[in-house]
């Protein structure tokens, strides 16, 4: 079976501070048709959000931010639980931080847990662990976090949910006449260089980190699919029946040797 990453964002999963409990469901529901064809691991934000509702403490202290995502893991990991469930879909948690992928041994035992849990029908559910690290330990965001885990469990492709279609000429936001891209086979250094544009209040990545990780995907031969989880249409069709409808496919131009 192919292995894919999923990743999902807090413009995503919260609104107004809480959990978007449908749209959660309404992810977890995909997930669990997609685990049929592929072994499925996902990568979430959400424990700010989640945490805020109980601890409404300034979130824009680094030790307030700490002190939340703590508190909000656990209302994360209970949400997912709660909805998995009706899938009878065992999860995993683990929480990782930018050290774990730096050396060999560290990355192999990070791939062994994975195999264990993968070939053990359990879904690994991905976060940063931002609660004990230093700043200089974190990625900072889930998308840099989630191509690195694709890349160490060998999966084909990265999916990252966002509140947008893809990736677009313009910010989409801004721009009613921005023209979304279909396929991208590489980025420049002016496009990775970009200064971020996260909207939500919850959200530290923005576009430019979700190209970087397109960037690290397309030079290690991997895809990565960047589309809309409001609606998930898209990644259904793409991924349940090889069908691009919308949605921006990164991918490198000529497949090289592995
Ligand atoms: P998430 O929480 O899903 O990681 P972010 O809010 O961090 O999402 O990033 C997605 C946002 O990036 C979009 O909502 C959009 O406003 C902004 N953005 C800026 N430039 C672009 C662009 N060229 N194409 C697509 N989105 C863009």
């Amino acid at each position: 079976m192919d292995r894919l990453v999923i990743k999902v964002g807090s413009a995503v999963l919260t609104d107004e501070n809480e959990i978007a409990k449908e749209r959660m469901l309404n992810l977890v529901t995909l997930i669990a048709k997609l685990r049929f064809k592929y072994e499925v691991v996902l990568v979430t934000s959400g424990a700010v959000a989640a945490g805020y509702s109980a601890l409404k403490i300034d979130k824009t202290k680094r030790i307030g931010r700490k002190a939340i995502a703590a508190a909000g893991q656990p209302i994360l990991m209970t949400s997912y639980k709660k909805k998995f469930d009706i899938y009878d879909i065992d999860t995993a948690q683990i929480l990782l931080t930018e050290d774990d992928f730096d050396s060999r041994k560290r990355t192999k035992s990070f791939q062994e847990i994975m195999d264990a849990h993968l070939s053990h029908d359990i879904l690994p559910i991905i976060n940063e662990n931002d609660i004990t690290s230093t700043p200089e330990q974190l990625f900072g965001d889930n998308d840099q976090l989630s191509a690195n885990v694709a890349h160490a469990v060998n999966a084909e492709l990265l999916v990252i949910l966002s509140d947008i279609d893809g990736y677009y000429d313009k910010n989409p936001k801004d721009n009613k006449d921005a023209k979304l891209y279909k396929v991208i086979n590489e980025l420049t250094q002016e496009e990775l260089n970009e200064t971020s544009t996260a909207n939500n209040p919850f959200a530290t990545g923005g576009i430019v980190t979700k190209l970087k990780s397109a960037d690290f995907m397309i030079k290690h031969n991997r895809k990565m699919f960047l589309t809309n989880g409001f609606d998930l249409s898209a990644a259904e069709s793409f991924l349940l029946d090889g069908k691009h409808v919308f949605g921006t496919l990164f991918e490198p131009k000529i497949a090289k040797e592995k």
